[in-house]
């Protein structure tokens, strides 16, 4: 018997596939899949077995494997086909697709040492009667007697009570002990939550969905903020369950949605699966197994979830479809949306994308009914969707409010006075963005990379938003020693001046800083919904799908930031981000009221969020997306070129320029070479390029030719980003 065995060496993004002889010993073992340990340049390497032939007619030397380290597959047929759609898909190699898609014990590497973990169980080797008629001891007698009930117990628990009563009667085989593996995750004890009855909006969406389950229908729910999509998906999900199918649920980040998870935990009980980045290697490694022997029916995950070896599909969701998180950044650069309409298509289910604002990507689709549009138009319990007022900054700045309108600071009191929560959103960390002297204009500036240092003033440090680069503060400018100016502020300061404008108010910061320890998250989740605070500030991460029944004010402090950012999509975002945090003012019982600060009132996007217009929004972005033909009219593939020697990194990309050019079709615009919107970081030069495309047969063949161009060259580096969603 001969393999073919996928090997991945790491020093190159190739795919190898090398051919071995099974030693008779092993053959039974041999199954697709599976990894086995083969020589390989007099060293040592683990692969994947992707083909079993009987007879092998090359004219080389054919080593014999050295082992077979599964006992049981790891990648079935679907996960098989599922890498090699990666691997087209995005131009990535077969094997840095598989190691991707698996836990790092699963994964084809030797370095890995996670085993699974067992627990040594006693119980009795023969009848109680006689057990007991054998024991020396009242003590050995107890003991049996413990056993007897609990039928097994486990040994450490035993020993507890009597060591050695447990030496001696393991000894006289009068009990036995077994090894049983354990699963290293527990989760806490689980509440229980009751079925809602749904309103018409959502009992339509059910319905509908219901009568696709066995066909491979695309739903796209679009369903306000507050509307009940959640509701929908566990009915949804209980009838799937009920045909003994499986369903996998993707949110952007498990740790930012962990009421999401409780509801469905609440719901499912121990039917449901967790795949969080909180789990260790050993628990992610247990958890992926309890999957593929079919112990659990439900997979909640963020983007990698999408390749849990759930057998039987029967359904999948993904909440939040607008997330940018959906989109692995670094290669293989996939896309979980795209890999789970690929899979829903293999199963022949339906899928469904839930969104309160949805992207024009899948509203475009559901317009052509590719997708079939689903709406949820109203919040449950006829809440109203709440007030949005825009406060102009630049007159407030006349007056000296440069961080909180009049307007706010009334709100804030009174919302507080009726003892309600407000939420303040400011998507910038730190203290404040930039620090400049007076005198010379020098500027604290990472020198590493092509920005400005944010200034953290717990710390007194000024840190790099992209490398991590810290250096301190100086009293003075370091050049000139005249004095320093603090220009924009972050969350850090708005913290301060809340503090010092409203000292009877609590309040609780929330962004990445804050929420760099364990659980961090949730324990402020949990401190603002046990109201022990008045006031929640922080970046977008306080703008996710929270439930804070008390909350009636939100405050978008700085409107502007994000629209600012020079990317086409900055408008989408924009709107998506405001809509999203307006949406958690007056989700129960009280009104709902979002003040909008910004220094661009006429601004239509900001427009659109002040009626919360989502189809106004949609009609005139989509008009300047086919004027400036991006997507959905255009497809985009992005290119980056990176060097740390400028010159070779410039020419470089000219030459790539031009070989697309002369290589692909006409109709195909290629743009560039541009500096990168980061051009230098960490040391490396970036130059990018941009190609926009409708049909073009030419264009996968001419990208992957320009990528083992690439391979070998050590100096230059080419990335290819296919429909990138970061630009
Ligand atoms: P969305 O995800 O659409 O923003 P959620 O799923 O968070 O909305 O639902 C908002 C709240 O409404 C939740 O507290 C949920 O338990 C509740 N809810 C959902 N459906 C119903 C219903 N049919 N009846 C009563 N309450 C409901
Ligand atoms: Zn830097």
């Amino acid at each position: 018997m001969y393999i073919d065995v996928l090997l991945e060496l790491k020093n190159k993004q190739m795919d190898q596939t090398y051919t071995y002889h099974v030693p008779k010993a092993l053959e039974k073992k041999i199954v697709i899949g599976k990894r086995v340990r083969v020589p390989f340049n007099k060293r040592e390497l683990e692969g994947f077995i992707l083909e079993i032939q009987d007879t092998f007619t090359g004219d080389f030397e054919v080593l014999d494997i050295l082992e077979v380290v599964d006992e049981d597959v790891v990648l079935n047929e679907e996960l098989i086909q599922i890498g090699k759609y990666i691997q087209e898909t995005y131009l990535c190699s077969l094997s840095s697709a598989y190691a991707t898609m698996l836990p790092k014990a699963l994964k084809a590497s030797l370095k890995t040492n996670i085993q699974k973990k067992y627990q040594t169980y006693l119980s009795l080797a023969m009848p109680y009667e006689k057990a007991i008629s054998l024991a020396t001891s009242e003590k050995q007698k107890d003991l049996l007697d413990y056993i007897e009930e609990r039928e097994k117990v486990e040994k450490k628990e035993a020993s507890f009570i009597s060591s050695s009563s447990v030496t001696t009667l393991l000894k006289k085989k009068i009990i036995k002990e077994e090894q049983e593996e354990v699963y290293r995750y527990q989760s806490m004890g689980i509440l229980e939550d009751e079925k809602k009855s749904l309103n018409e909006e959502q009992q339509y969406a059910k319905d509908q969905i219901l009568k696709s389950l066995d066909k491979n229908e695309q739903f796209l729910l679009y369903g306000v903020t507050g509307s009940g999509k959640t509701e929908v998906y566990m009915q949804v999900i209980e009838s799937v369950l009920s045909l003994k199918k499986t369903a996998i649920v993707l949110v952007p980040e498990i740790s930012l949605t962990p009421q999401f998870v409780t509801n469905f935990k609440a719901r499912f009980q121990d039917r449901v699966a967790v795949l969080h980045s909180g789990l260790s290697d050993g628990e992610r490694y247990d958890e992926w197994r309890k999957i593929a022997k079919g112990e659990v029916n439900i997979v909640i995950g963020a983007r990698s979830a999408i390749f849990a070896p759930l057998k039987n599909l029967g359904i999948i969701i993904i909440d939040e479809e607008h997330s940018d998180n959906y989109k692995q950044e670094n290669s293989p650069r996939y896309n979980a949306i795209d890999v789970a309409e690929y899979r829903a298509k293999l199963n022949n289910i339906p899928i469904v994308l839930g969104s309160a604002t949805p992207t024009l990507e899948r509203m475009a689709k559901s317009t052509k009914n590719i997708y079939t549009k689903l709406e949820l138009k109203n919040r449950v319990n006829h809440q109203n969707l709440p007030i949005v007022t825009m406060v102009d900054m630049s007159l407030e700045a006349k007056k000296g409010n440069f961080i909180l309108s009049e307007r706010l600071k009334i709100e804030i009191l009174s919302a507080t006075s009726r003892h309600e929560q407000v939420i303040l959103l400011l998507n910038r960390r730190g203290y404040s963005t930039t620090i400049t002297c007076s005198h010379c204009g020098f500027t604290y500036k990472c020198p590493n990379c092509d920005i400005t240092l944010t200034y953290h003033k717990t710390k007194n440090n000024l840190r790099c938003h992209y490398c991590g680069y810290t250096t301190y503060k100086q009293e003075n400018c370091p050049k000139c020693h005249a004095e320093l100016n603090f220009y924009g502020y972050g969350t850090e300061k708005l913290e301060d001046y809340i503090k010092q404008e409203f000292p009877n108010l609590k309040v609780l910061r929330m962004d990445a800083d804050t929420t760099r320890k364990k659980n961090s998250y949730e324990t402020i989740i949990d401190q603002f919904k046990n109201q022990d605070y008045d006031i929640l500030l922080g970046t977008q991460m306080i703008s996710k799908g929270h439930d804070f029944p008390r909350v009636s004010l939100v405050g978008i402090i700085n409107a502007d930031a994000s629209l600012n950012i020079p990317d086409f999509r900055s408008g989408e975002r924009t709107f998506s981000l405001l809509c999203q945090a307006a949406g958690r003012a007056g989700r129960k019982n009280t009104m709902g009221n979002v003040i909008l600060q910004t220094y661009n009132p006429n601004n239509f996007i900001l427009k659109c969020v002040e009626e919360q217009n989502y189809e106004k929004f949609y009609n005139y972005e989509m008009q300047i997306r086919k004027k400036l033909k991006y997507p959905p009219f255009y497809y985009l593939v992005s290119i980056k070129i990176a060097s740390k020697e400028y010159e070779l990194c410039s020419k470089e990309a000219t030459k790539v320029c031009e070989y697309l050019k002369n290589n692909i079709s006409e109709e195909t615009i290629v743009l560039g070479p541009t500096t990168a919107s980061v051009f230098k970081m960490n040391n490396v030069y970036r130059f990018g390029i941009m190609i926009k495309y409708r049909f073009d047969d030419k264009l996968i063949p001419t990208l992957q030719e320009l990528d083992k161009m690439f391979v070998f060259n050590n100096k230059v580096n080419l990335e290819i980003d296919m429909q990138p969603t970061k630009i």
